[in-house]
C-alpha cells in the first residue's frame, strides 16, 4: 500500500534517489524483472476465425448443403466444381478480411506518448513502454499519467481519474497526504494512477507500479472488450445490403416459383436460384469498403495524418469548414524574440539587444524568470516555443542569472487565463518577488504603475491608450506580443492576491514565420469550396495580419472577436462571411463549432490544450497535434498530425474525398454486375429458354468479376477534379438518385448483352449458348469496370493504364476466360463448348458496349460541356 508510506520510506524502499534518479544500468536490471510498461491488448482474430466465419453466411450454408445434396444425388463433378470455387472465394474472402485487421491494427501504434524522466541526475523523454519502478517521473498539464506514481512534489496537481473511478471532477492531488487508514483509490491523493489525465499543474512522482501492475491493469479486461463503432458509412452500407438482400431473395422466389410451374427440374432451378442469389447478394461489399477505408489511414499515414477512428476517413472527404488554430498549425512555432519596447516608447531590435544590455535588463529577466524550460542531457529545451524564445536570447545576452532566488510556486499557463504568474524569493534580500507574463490586456487591467526608466509612474488611462497603441503596431506586423510585469511583496499571500497592482515593464515580440506549404493549402481549400476558419487564443491584429500573408480575404470576411461571442447572440453572426476569430477562449471554441453544425456545416476543428477536448469531440472531425498538443487533446480527437501542420488536414481531406469516390465506384461496380446476372436469368426464364447460365457459372463470374476487378477499382488514383468541386454533402448518402437510375440501366445493359448472346448460341445447342452468355457477361462486366475508371478522366486514351492494378486485373481476368473457354481442362470443368472464332468476336463486339458507351459519354461531354458523373 503505496499511499501509507511516506515519501523517503517510498524512496528507500525503491532504492533511488529524489534528485538523481535511477542509473541506466538499474533500470535495464529492472526492466528484466518487471517487464515493458504497458497494457497487453486484445488479441486479434486468428486467420482459421476469420476464414471458418466466411461459411456463417445464411446463403452460403443454403448452397453447401445443396451441393451435398447434389452430391449424393450423383452429380459429383458439379458438386466439387460448386465446393472448389466456394473455397476459393472464402479463402479470398479471408484474406481481405485479414489484411482489413492487420492495416487497422498497426495504426494503433503510430502515435506513442513519451513520458519525462530523471535518470542519472538528467531529465530525459522516454517511451512509457520503458518505464520501471523507482524511476522518477516529470508529470503536467494535459499529459496522461504513465504509470502508477507515489508523487513527492505536487504543485497545484489536479488530476481526472474517471476513467478508474467514474467521478468527471477532477481530484486535487498532494504529495504530503499520508494516512495509515485503507482508503479507496479516489482518496488516495498522494498517488497518481496510470492511465488518468493531469488537468492542470505540475508534479513529480516515483514509479511503484508499471503495466498489468496497476490500478488501471486491474481494469483492463473490461477496458479492453470495448468494440470499435461501425461508421456511419458502413451502417448505410449495412442498410443498403439489407435491403438488396430482400428484394434480391425475393426475384429469385418469384424466378424459382415460375421455373415451377413451367414444369423445369426442381433441383436445377433450385440450385441455380441459391447460386444467382449468392452470386447477386454483395456479400463482399462490406469487406471491400473496410479494406479501402483501412487502405486510405494507411495512405494518410504516410502524408503524416493519422487517423484515430475509421468514421473520420468519411467526414474528411465531407468536410466543409476547417477552423484552425494559428500557432502552431499555420505557423512554424519557432519563435524568436525579435523585438523589445518599454513603457517611455523605446523599441530596441534583436540586433540591438547587446548595446541596450543593462536597459532591457530588468524586462528580459522578468520574462525569463516568468518562463519555464528544461534542458534535456543533450542540450535540447522543452517547453513552450514563447518560453523557449525568451530562453535562448536571455542566455545569448547575459548568460546564467544570479543565484540567489528560489522559485516557490506558480499559476501556470492555461489558454483562458492567457498569462502566467511566478514567485520567487529573493535570498539576499528577503523579500518576495512575482514575474508575470502574458496577453497585454490581461496584464494592463492588473497593473498600476509603470517603469519610466528608473521611475516608478502609475499608468493613467492616457498611457494604458498608449501602450495598447504599441502593442498594437507590433502586431499588426504579425509579431506575437507579451507584456511583462513584476511585483515585489514582504510575505507571501493569497494567489488570488497575486495578480495586482503589477509594475508593467514594457512588451516583447515574437516572430513566427508562416510554415511552407500552408498558403497552397488555403488556396486549394478555397478551390474545393472548403472554408478555413482560423481560430486563435492570440490578438486581432496579430491574427489578422498572418490571415492575410496567407492569402485570406480579411477585408471582405468578418472577423470576430471572443469578446464578440460573449456579447452577441451566437446566431447573429455572419457565418456565410467569417473567416476568423481571434481571442477567443476554448469553450468558445465548442460554441463555434455547434453554430456551425447547425448550419450544416462539416467542421473539422484542431485543438491541442485541455480544455479544447470538448471541441473536439463536438466537431465532426477532431483535429489533434502530434508535435505540439496534449495527450487529452489528442486522445479526444478523431484525426491526429504528426507534423501540426494545416496543409496535411488539407491533404487528408483530399484523400478522404479520393476514398469516398472509390468506394461509390466499387458500389456501382459491384450492383450494375450483379444485377445484369439476375437479367440475364429472369429474360430467359419469363421467355420460356432453358437457364442461360449455370450455378457454377454463376459462381465463377461473382469470383472473377467481384474479386479483383472491384479491388482494382478501390485504389483508383485521384480524379483530376477532386479538388475543385463542392465537398459532397454528407446526407447523400453512398449512392445517389442519379446514380441508381444508372446502374439499373448499366444492369440491363449488360444483362441484355448476355441474353442476346445466348440466344444466339442457343440455337446451335444449349451449351453453346451458355458459352457465348457466360462469356459476354465475364468480359462486359471487366470493360464495364474500366469505363468506371475512365468515365471522370478528363483525356482517357493517355490515361488508360494510370490505375496499374485495373490494368493487371482487367489483363488477367481475360487472360483467365479465356483459359476457361479454350482449354479443354476449363472446357469440362465449366461443361461447356467449344466456340468457333466467328462465335468468339461476337461475343467481344457486343461484350465491349460498355466501352462504346464510355466513348458515347465522352462525346457527348465534348459537345454539351457537361461532366458526367457516375
Ligand atoms: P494560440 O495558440 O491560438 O496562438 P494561445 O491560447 O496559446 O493562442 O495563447 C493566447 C495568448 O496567451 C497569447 O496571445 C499570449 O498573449 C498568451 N500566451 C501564450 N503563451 C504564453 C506563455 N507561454 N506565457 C504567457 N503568455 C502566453
Ligand atoms: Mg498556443
Amino acid at each position: 500500500m503505496w499511499y501509507k508510506l511516506t515519501k523517503d520510506e517510498v524512496l528507500k524502499e525503491l532504492k533511488v534517489d529524489p534528485e538523481h534518479g535511477l542509473s541506466e544500468e538499474e533500470v535495464r536490471e529492472r526492466k528484466k524483472i518487471y517487464g515493458e510498461n504497458r497494457i497487453p491488448e486484445k488479441k486479434s482474430k486468428s486467420f482459421l476465425k476469420i476464414f471458418l466465419n466466411q461459411f456463417k453466411e445464411f446463403l452460403t450454408v443454403v448452397l453447401l448443403t445443396a451441393t451435398l445434396i447434389s452430391f449424393l444425388l450423383g452429380e459429383t463433378k458439379d458438386a466439387v466444381a460448386i465446393l472448389l470455387i466456394v473455397m476459393i472465394n472464402a479463402i479470398l474472402g479471408s484474406f481481405q478480411e485479414y489484411k482489413a485487421e492487420k492495416t487497422l491494427e498497426s495504426l494503433k501504434s503510430y502515435v506513442s506518448p513519451k513520458a519525462k524522466v530523471v535518470r542519472d541526475g538528467k531529465i530525459l523523454e522516454v517511451n512509457i513502454e520503458d518505464l520501471v519502478p523507482g524511476d522518477l517521473v516529470l508529470i503536467e498539464e494535459g499529459e496522461k499519467i504513465p504509470a502508477d506514481l507515489r508523487l513527492i512534489e505536487t504543485n497545484n496537481l489536479q488530476v481526472d481519474e474517471s476513467i478508474l473511478t467514474g467521478e468527471s471532477v477532477p481530484v486535487r492531488k498532494d504529495a504530503d497526504f499520508i494516512t495509515q487508514e485503507d482508503i479507496t483509490l479516489g482518496d488516495q491523493i498522494n498517488m497518481g494512477f496510470k492511465g488518468t489525465t493531469v488537468i492542470t499543474g505540475k508534479g513529480k512522482g516515483v514509479v511503484v507500479g508499471t503495466g498489468l501492475n496497476t490500478a488501471l491493469g486491474d481494469i483492463a479486461k473490461i477496458l479492453s472488450e470495448m468494440e470499435e463503432e461501425p461508421t456511419p458509412l458502413q451502417k448505410d452500407l449495412e442498410r443498403l445490403g439489407k435491403q438488396l438482400t430482400y428484394v434480391i431473395l425475393s426475384l429469385v422466389a418469384i424466378l424459382l416459383f415460375i421455373g415451377i410451374i413451367q414444369g423445369r427440374e426442381f433441383f436445377d432451378m433450385f440450385l441455380t436460384a441459391v447460386s444467382l442469389a449468392v452470386a447477386a447478394i454483395p456479400e463482399g461489399l462490406p469487406t471491400v469498403i473496410t479494406i479501402l477505408l483501412a487502405l486510405g489511414v494507411q495512405e494518410m499515414a504516410k502524408r503524416k495524418a493519422i487517423v484515430r477512428k475509421l468514421s473520420a476517413v468519411e467526414a474528411l472527404g465531407a468536410t466543409s469548414v476547417i477552423c484552425t488554430d494559428k500557432t502552431g498549425t499555420l505557423t512554424e512555432n519557432k519563435m524568436d524574440l525579435v523585438k523589445v519596447v518599454l513603457p517611455y516608447g523605446k523599441l530596441i531590435d534583436k540586433s540591438n539587444y547587446q548595446e541596450n544590455k543593462e536597459e532591457i535588463k530588468e524586462i528580459l529577466e522578468t520574462a525569463f524568470l516568468a518562463s519555464s524550460v528544461r534542458i534535456t542531457h543533450d542540450g535540447n529545451y522543452i517547453g513552450d516555443a514563447l518560453d523557449v524564445a525568451i530562453y535562448k536570447n536571455f542566455k545569448e545576452i547575459y548568460g546564467e542569472i544570479g543565484e540567489n532566488l528560489i522559485k516557490i510556486d506558480e499559476i501556470p499557463f492555461d489558454s483562458a487565463r492567457k498569462r502566467v504568474s511566478v514567485l520567487y524569493k529573493d535570498l539576499v534580500r528577503s523579500k518576495y518577488r512575482l514575474c508575470i507574463k502574458g496577453a497585454g490586456e490581461e496584464i494592463l487591467k492588473r497593473s498600476t504603475y509603470y517603469k519610466d526608466r528608473d521611475t516608478l509612474r502609475l499608468i493613467s488611462d492616457e498611457d494604458k491608450k498608449r501602450f495598447i497603441e504599441i502593442q498594437d503596431s507590433l502586431s499588426k506586423e504579425g509579431l506575437r506580443v507579451l507584456a511583462i510585469a513584476k511585483r515585489e511583496i514582504d510575505n507571501i499571500i493569497d494567489k488570488e492576491e497575486w495578480e495586482e497592482e503589477l509594475i508593467f515593464l514594457g512588451f516583447i515580440a515574437f516572430i513566427d514565420p508562416l510554415r511552407e506549404g500552408v498558403k497552397e493549402a488555403i488556396e486549394k481549400c478555397k478551390e474545393a469550396g472548403i472554408r478555413p476558419i482560423i481560430v486563435t487564443g492570440d490578438y486581432l491584429l496579430t491574427a489578422k495580419k498572418i490571415a492575410e500573408d496567407l492569402g485570406i480575404d480579411v477585408n471582405n470576411g468578418t472577423l470576430y472577436t471572443g469578446l464578440d461571442l460573449q456579447k452577441q447572440d451566437l446566431n447573429g453572426l455572419d457565418w456565410n462571411s467569417v473567416v476568423l476569430f481571434s481571442r477567443v477562449l476554448p469553450e468558445q471554441k465548442m460554441n463555434i463549432v455547434k453554430e456551425l453544425k447547425e448550419r450544416g456545416e462539416i467542421v473539422a476543428m484542431t485543438g491541442d490544450g485541455v480544455n479544447d477536448a470538448p471541441a473536439l469531440k463536438m466537431a465532426d472531425i477532431g483535429v489533434g497535434m502530434g508535435l505540439r498538443g496534449t495527450d487529452v487533446a489528442r486522445e479526444a480527437s478523431d484525426l491526429v498530425l504528426l507534423d501540426d501542420s494545416f496543409a496535411t488536414i488539407v491533404r487528408a481531406v483530399e484523400e478522404g474525398r479520393r476514398i469516398f469516390d472509390n468506394i461509390r465506384k466499387v458500389t456501382y461496380y459491384l450492383l450494375s454486375c450483379n444485377f445484369s446476372e439476375i437479367w440475364v436469368v429472369s429474360l430467359s426464364v419469363f421467355l420460356g429458354y432453358p437457364l442461360p447460365l449455370t450455378p457454377i457459372e454463376l459462381l465463377w463470374i461473382n469470383l472473377v468479376t467481384d474479386g479483383f476487378p472491384a479491388l482494382a477499382l478501390g485504389v483508383e488514383p485521384p480524379e483530376r477534379d477532386i479538388m475543385s468541386r463542392k465537398p459532397r454533402k454528407i446526407n447523400e448518402g453512398i449512392i445517389n438518385r442519379q446514380m441508381w437510375k444508372n446502374i439499373v440501366i448499366d444492369g440491363i445493359l449488360m444483362g441484355v448483352i448476355g441474353f442476346v448472346l445466348f440466344i444466339m448460341g442457343v440455337n446451335k445447342n444449349v451449351n453453346t449458348g451458355r458459352t457465348m452468355a457466360f462469356t459476354g457477361i465475364v468480359f462486359s462486366q471487366i470493360f464495364q469496370a474500366l469505363r468506371l475508371s475512365l468515365k471522370r478522366r478528363k483525356n482517357f486514351f493517355k490515361e488508360i493504364f494510370s490505375n496499374e492494378y485495373l490494368s493487371l486485373a482487367v489483363f488477367f481476368s481475360i487472360l483467365l476466360q479465356i483459359l476457361v473457354i479454350f482449354t479443354p481442362w476449363g472446357i469440362r470443368f465449366f461443361n461447356l463448348e467449344r466456340l468457333n472464332m466467328e462465335e468468339f468476336l461476337l461475343v467481344l463486339l457486343l461484350s465491349l458496349i460498355p466501352l462504346y458507351m464510355l466513348i458515347g459519354e465522352k462525346i457527348y461531354e465534348k459537345i454539351f460541356k457537361r461532366s458526367i458523373n457516375l
